[in-house]
């Protein structure tokens, strides 16, 4: 209960005024941003719809990951017989991220751009070599339907992609002849079963202050969409009785004082089997209509006729770029909000990293000026030499020596243009590698690929309407927000937008509607 007066509260609410908001606009950390790919109305928003695992529920994900290997290679050991040796792999949290591809056919693990190149690429925990690189994946096309090729879509994966490469070093070490597909299929019925025989559940709900973040803006945030009368409904995968025990944990962490979390959601939805939920589902049961519509199964049209609401009306959010985001797309016109909690590391890292980044920019700026003069001195060479071989007969020798020392000038100036390009050449190297340093250590940046966007970048801009680290960063957004995206325009407009490279995206320094502030709301 507030303790300030109706006076106060009523004085308070007069005393907001737009116009001294600094620069006439609503600040909002970098942190707590909704970044927006299509745009959204949300007074058009009449339903808000949330996955529960690492959308609702954060993991602490090394806590999780330390949990998950132990149980998923003792089932290896004992259920597929593998060494007791792998039980000695230490755990690595910083090897994975998501977008990565694994090659189950060599035992590889690949980074993809956006135009399906392959720009790094790992067997086991060793980097492949350029020749090597190239010769398995650039020169014919991946084919990533084929069952070959795996993503790592979401964060529970990550794990797997780690202990994928990391058994695959240790067995070859000592000298065992590896089967990568057998390999790939033990290790992922392995984990698999930790899910489904309930060993992995029990011991995170003998713990839960151990492997769950708590949220306290979560209640104050679900609440700000309930006041103003949208619907709210859970769409998780996992169990109806997991599903109460790990969303009442959250609701009471975030305010012990209250009781029910159900009395928040209209539906819940549990077991629900996405992606095959957009499609053909599974059998419904109900299981109760107390509090709210508490059911397991179903699918996307048993759920539509429980909300009785547009489907274009409705924001789903998840963290499951498959499961969530591109099959509810393909499916329906759901708007979509994937939450990417990896967000603001990578939003702190191009902050450290912004001042190599803008000296890698003017070196590149060079580097494409230095390439024309190179070009344009070779052809002047070139027709120099070729005017004084075919009009040798015409000239005199004053015209020939005026031609020799212009070629004496032209070979001047394109040795320094050379020795000006090897030294931008290797500072440019030096800066990329800085800029990586702040990222991931094998792979770099999440949302890039050398100069391209990362095929997890290139995802989550076309098919999440908007991305955010957390779903409490709604909290800051009230409940008339536009959220409008981007001009991005073709490489031949670019000079007409005041945007910056958006390869490198420096170019959030000139969005208008949320510049960063000094001070939060
Ligand atoms: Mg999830």
């Amino acid at each position: 209960m507030s303790t300030k007066t109706i006076k106060e509260r009523l004085n308070n609410l007069l005393a907001d005024d737009f116009n001294k908001k600094p620069n006439g606009t609503i600040p909002v950390y970098r942190e707590h941003r909704i970044f927006t790919n299509r745009n959204i109305k949300f007074s058009r928003i009449q339903a808000l719809g949330f996955d529960m695992d690492y959308t609702l529920a954060q993991y602490r994900q090394d806590e999780l990951d330390q949990l998950v290997q132990r149980l998923a290679l003792s089932q290896m050991i004992n259920e597929k017989g593998y060494p007791e040796e792998i039980l000695s792999i230490p755990y690595k949290g910083n090897f994975a991220i998501r977008g990565l591809i694994l090659d189950t056919e060599l035992g590889n693990v690949l980074k993809m751009d956006k135009f399906r190149y392959v720009s790094l690429a790992y067997h086991g925990l060793k980097p492949l070599n350029s020749d090597t690189k190239v010769e398995l994946y650039n020169i014919i096309r991946i084919n990533l339907s084929s069952q070959r090729f795996q993503p790592v879509d979401t964060l529970f994966e990550l794990l797997e992609t780690y202990l994928y490469a990391a058994l695959i070093d240790d067995l070859e070490r000592i000298g065992k002849d590896v089967d990568f597909k057998g390999l790939y299929t033990d290790l992922r019925s392995s984990i698999d079963a930790c899910h489904s025989n309930g060993s992995l559940k029990k011991e995170i709900m003998a713990n839960p202050d151990r492997y769950f973040h708590d949220d306290p803006m979560l209640i104050p945030t679900l609440h700000q969409f309930k006041k103003v009368g949208k619907r709210l409904f859970v769409l998780t995968n996992s169990e109806p009785h997991y599903t109460d025990f790990v969303l009442s944990h959250l609701f009471r962490k975030a305010n012990p004082f209250f009781h029910g979390w159900r009395s928040c959601f209209d539906i819940v939805g549990t077991s629900a089997c996405k992606p095959r939920f957009f499609t053909e589902g599974t059998p419904v049961n109900v299981i109760e209509k107390k509090d709210s519509f508490f059911f397991s199964g179903g699918n996307f049209e048993y759920l539509a006729n429980q909300l009785q609401i547009k489907p274009d009306r409705v924001l789903y959010v998840g963290d499951h770029i498959y499961g969530d985001i591109l099959k509810s797309k393909q499916q329906s016109t759901w708007r979509t909000c994937i939450i990417v909690p990896e967000l603001n590391d990578q939003i702190k890292a191009d902050e450290e990293t912004k001042p190599y980044l803008k000296s890698l920019l003017k070196n590149d700026s060079r580097h494409k000026q230095l390439n024309m003069e190179l070009n344009w001195r070779r052809t002047q060479m070139q027709d120099l030499h070729q005017f004084k071989e075919t009009e040798a007969d015409e000239l005199d020798l004053a015209g020939l020596q005026l031609i020799d020392e212009r070629i004496t000038t032209l070979n001047r100036q394109l040795e320094d243009n050379h020795k000006e390009l090897s030294k931008l050449l290797f500072e440019s190297r030096e800066l990329r590698r800085q800029i990586s340093s702040s990222f991931n250590p094998y792979w770099g940046r999440l949302f890039k690929t050398g100069g391209q966007l990362s095929m997890f970048a290139e995802q989550i801009r076309d098919n999440a309407c908007i991305y955010t680290s957390s779903v409490s960063n709604f909290s800051y957004y009230g409940n008339h927000s536009y959220l409008s995206s981007m001009m991005i325009p073709m490489p031949h407009e670019k000079s007409l937008y005041p945007v910056g490279d958006l390869n490198f995206d420096v170019s959030m320094e000139n969005t208008p509607v949320y510049p960063v502030e000094e001070e939060k709301v």
